[in-house]
């Protein structure tokens, strides 16, 4: 429960004692400048598209296919597709500034072809969005890691020609990581422009799919993180960090758990090598610590954000909502009662993402 005293100290103008948050942010305009940075958008082509290839191949998708039911339609959420409800909605929950992320599972089921075509249809359109709102969207680039050169042409475009922030994937591709080699062109090409790579959850893998499958465990409640979580320590496992030592990683949800687990993976990791490091340059959590950044998104709440400002360091962890699937303006409530210093509460809400993303500073 979010005291109203530690919001209203936090955020409010004087004279609104008596109002719930809810209408607090209603009322007031927010002093404190707010970057969200996992804030989901979708366009109706896409979501078009997903329905036919699932209404055909339901089976080459099973988590998607549990999550909607048979014969089911993907979610058109009116909050995914569009923008001005959008922008009235962050005006609402005091949010300057949202970094885009193409909805789960992006273009990530379809073949190359189609799933090119449309990485780029949705990153010209968070383009037109960028264009049009100015200073209020900062969009990530999609792309198709089924075809790796394409994708890294792909995102190196959407850098350089649209001005988008950075690159995004929906964890697995048709049960792949981005830890096989046969993806590190993708890697190159992200880490070669200097932006970071945000890798998004989605259902696990179909090849680990069932045990969730038996209690609906598949979706954000734990399959999300766990998928996600699993790509990312492979990734590290793998050496990626050791072949691109400068590329970031943005991992969402508080790191999808790894902070909590940094010391017991390195302990087991030195036991299973002999004390060293093995093939890794470095241990584990060096690459976590280095190479990794994390949001809150889903998970405002004090013990959770504290833990990860603690382990990583405050510069490394980020404000987000997961718009339209959380609750905004609670979201930016939990936030704001997380006991932290004027300086912190600058770096969390702003200057963090400021500089992870390339957002110019108001
Ligand atoms: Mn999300």
């Amino acid at each position: 429960m979010i005291s109203r005293r530690s919001f209203l100290s936090r955020t409010a103008t004087i004279g609104v004692a008596g109002l719930l948050p809810s209408d607090l942010a209603i009322e007031q305009k927010p002093q404190r400048r707010r970057i969200a940075c996992e804030e989901g958008f979708s366009l109706p082509e896409l979501i078009d598209a997903v329905d036919l290839f699932m209404a055909k191949h339901a089976n080459r998708e099973p988590g998607i296919a549990s999550l909607i039911g048979p014969g089911g339609k993907f979610p058109r959420m009116p909050q995914l597709l569009d923008p001005v409800q959008r922008i009235a909605d962050m005006d609402r929950a005091g949010v300057a500034v949202q970094v885009l992320l193409l909805n789960s599972p992006g273009v990530q089921i379809f073949d190359a072809v189609q799933a090119n075509e449309l990485a780029r249809l949705a990153n010209e359109r968070a383009g037109e969005w960028m264009r049009r709102w100015p200073g209020r969207f900062a969009p990530l680039a999609a792309f198709a890691p089924q075809d790796p050169e394409r994708a890294a042409q792909e995102i190196e475009r959407a850098v350089k020609s649209l001005g988008l922030r950075g690159a995004i994937v929906n964890s697995n591709t048709r049960d792949a990581y981005l830890s096989e080699p046969r993806f590190w062109p993708i890697l190159e090409a992200i880490d070669a422009l200097g932006v970071p790579l945000y890798i998004h959850p989605r259902e696990p893998r179909s090849d680990m799919l069932a045990p969730y499958l038996a209690h609906n465990l598949q979706g954000a409640i734990w399959g999300y993180a766990a998928e996600t979580a699993l790509h990312a320590l492979s990734m590290i496992m793998a050496g990626v960090f050791d072949r691109f030592p400068r590329l970031r990683v943005v991992l969402g949800h508080n790191g999808e758990g790894i902070p909590f687990y940094l010391d017991r993976i390195d302990n087991r990791y030195m036991t299973m090598n002999g004390g060293g490091t093995g093939k890794l340059r470095k241990l584990p959590s060096a690459y976590f610590r280095e190479n990794f950044v994390v949001t809150t998104s889903g998970a405002n709440r004090a013990p959770a954000v504290r833990m990860c400002q603690e382990v990583l360091g405050v510069e490394k962890v980020l404000f987000a909502i997961d718009y339209p699937f959380e609750k905004d303006v609670e979201a930016v409530a939990a936030a704001e009662a997380v006991p932290m210093s004027a300086r912190d509460d600058e770096q969390f809400f702003h200057r963090n993402a400021e500089r992870v993303f390339g957002i110019a500073a108001a």
